[in-house]
């Protein structure tokens, strides 16, 4: 049985930010922003966003159809072409992109309640986020000065140059499991490049990106320039996947749904990024700093309680560690407290929605059936809020389903192998490839594995670290093209060569 209090239980004292963050929400529904302007959508129609801890409704946001995102479309377009943005300089975009870092750290408590009333993510994971968000658009506001076309080697009657240009208006697209970092990861390395920007933020968390852009417009950006659009996906979604007026599409969501984005967003060759699920390996060796990859193990499942799409759900051990290893993982996960998430104590509040707990506990069952140990959790927290225990399951076999698909909850699936090429060839064996770690302290093994790994992002002896510079995105049916780093400079731009007969 994990450490669990129910967040009807618990009565946390509201703080500054926690405060703000209630002033905003109830400062009434929340409008689209189309243009520099705070808008209703033209349908009138409005989608209620959930507290998913207490399952109460915390605010009404506008719902965009495809009308509204016609209007975006409109609005991204003029200002892309706009003197007040294609003709300023990149020390211009510069300042803007770190006046918006500066804003997000002045609001910093106020954002970070935010996403965790309307995620249910612990007020300590919201706040890191939002550091993280500040850091990204400080990484990102170093780059318009450093996006440099080329010469090009020719003989003395030709000149050749290439340059790197935006790609003009971009349809982003977020699911809802850190929204704002997902929005700052796409909206900063677009306006870098120069494109304007119209966000479609998961219908299940708006409010953080609502209030980003909020913020955004009052640092002075150009109306149209950026542009936020809630609603759902079927309607919003692919109205702006499939508009012709949208050149680029970033997204990120279910594999599932990037294929349809995909098939969507032929009919005018956008060029799309997609960052998509993953059931990643995690290989802790004999070799390795076996405590601490026990305790990074159960960080990493139990993290945003297991809605992360990096996640080390697949953790691979040696066959000699199996059962000590099974016995101390659940001790570990069992002492992490589930609860409100603005409980200072919290390690996992709830999942996002009924539906997301109910799925998640249906794997539970498919598990059990499966022939897998359950040896913590699989329940449900109390009746209010989608609470879920850590769950851990060992002797699980690669080939059993809560092995090879997506759970996007507090699951841990712990499977033996036998030697390096074991682990290899199983952590390999899925249709995902997003991340992977190696624990080990032999130098040529954790590279030799780093290399062997099918995946976009590597690590060694560490979990989830993440930094602005390093990329992330996927191999096979994880996505393609990458997010953050350098990579995102190229994913927001394209090259034109120029070749001029002297
Ligand atoms: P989802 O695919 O259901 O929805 C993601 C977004 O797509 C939402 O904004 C939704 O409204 C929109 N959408 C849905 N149908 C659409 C359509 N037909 N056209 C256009 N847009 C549409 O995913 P989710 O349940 O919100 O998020 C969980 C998934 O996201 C998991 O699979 C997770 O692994 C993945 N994810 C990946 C990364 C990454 O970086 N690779 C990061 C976070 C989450």
């Amino acid at each position: 049985m994990s450490n669990a209090t129910p967040a009807s239980d618990f009565v946390p004292a509201i703080g500054a930010g926690h405060r703000k963050a209630l002033d905003w929400i109830q400062s009434g529904p929340k409008r689209m922003l189309i243009g520099g302007q705070w808008v209703n959508s033209v349908s009138g129609k409005t989608f209620e966003t959930i507290n998913p801890a207490t399952e109460e409704s915390l605010v009404w946001v506008a719902e965009a159809e495809a009308v509204d995102i016609d209007a975006a479309v409109v609005a991204a377009r003029r200002a892309f072409e706009a003197p007040t943005w294609a003709g300023i300089s990149p020390h211009a975009r510069t300042r803007h992109l770190l006046k918006i870092a500066d804003a997000v750290e002045q609001h910093a408590e106020e954002l970070a309640a935010i996403e965790t009333l309307d995620n249910g993510m612990p007020l300590s994971a919201s706040a890191s986020r939002v550091a993280q968000v500040a850091e990204i658009f400080r990484y990102y506001a170093g780059w318009p000065t450093k996006i440099y076309g080329t010469t090009n080697p020719t003989d003395s009657s030709r000149f050749i140059y290439m340059l790197r240009e935006p790609m003009g208006v971009c349809g982003l697209i977020n699911a809802w499991n850190v929204p704002l970092v997902m929005a700052a990861m796409k909206i900063a390395p677009a306006l870098a490049c120069g494109n304007t920007a119209i966000l479609k933020p998961a219908e299940q968390t708006p409010l953080t990106t609502l209030r980003l852009a909020e913020l955004i417009e009052e640092s002075g950006l150009p109306p149209g320039v950026l542009n936020i659009v809630p609603g759902f996906g079927a309607t919003a979604g692919s109205a702006l996947v499939s508009h012709p007026g949208v050149d680029k599409v970033a997204f990120t969501g279910s594999t599932a749904v990037g294929k349809l984005i995909l098939q969507a967003s032929a009919a005018n060759m956008k060029k799309v990024t997609l960052e998509l699920g993953g059931k990643s390996p995690n290989i802790i060796f004999p070799d390795g700093d076996v405590d601490r990859a026990l305790e990074t193990a159960v960080a990493t499942f139990c993290g945003n309680s297991g809605q992360i799409c990096s996640a080390g759900t697949r953790l691979f051990v040696h066959e000699s560690l199996h059962d000590e290893a099974t016995e101390r993982i659940a001790s570990i996960a069992a002492t992490y407290k589930v609860g409100s998430p603005f409980d200072a104590d919290t390690k996992l509040g709830p999942l996002i929605s009924a539906k997301q707990m109910e799925r998640v506990l249906s794997y539970v069952d498919v598990g059990k059936s499966a022939g897998a140990s359950l040896n913590l959790g699989g329940s449900r927290v109390g009746e209010l809020g989608y609470f879920v225990e850590p769950t851990v399951f060992s002797g699980v076999s690669n080939d059993m389903k809560i092995a090879r698909e997506e759970i996007f909850g507090p699951v841990l699936s712990i499977i033996p192998f036998k030697d390096e090429d074991d682990a290899v060839f199983k952590g390999n064996d899925t249709e995902y490839g997003l991340a992977s770690a190696v624990w080990t302290r032999d130098v040529s093994r954790a590279h030799r594995v780093a290399r062997a790994l099918k995946a976009g992002r590597v690590w060694i002896n560490t979990y989830a670290e993440a930094d602005a510079v390093m990329s992330m995105g996927g191999y096979k049916q994880s996505g393609f093209g990458r997010e953050m780093g350098a990579e995102s400079i190229d994913a927001y731009t394209q090259t034109k060569s120029v070749l001029m007969r002297l």
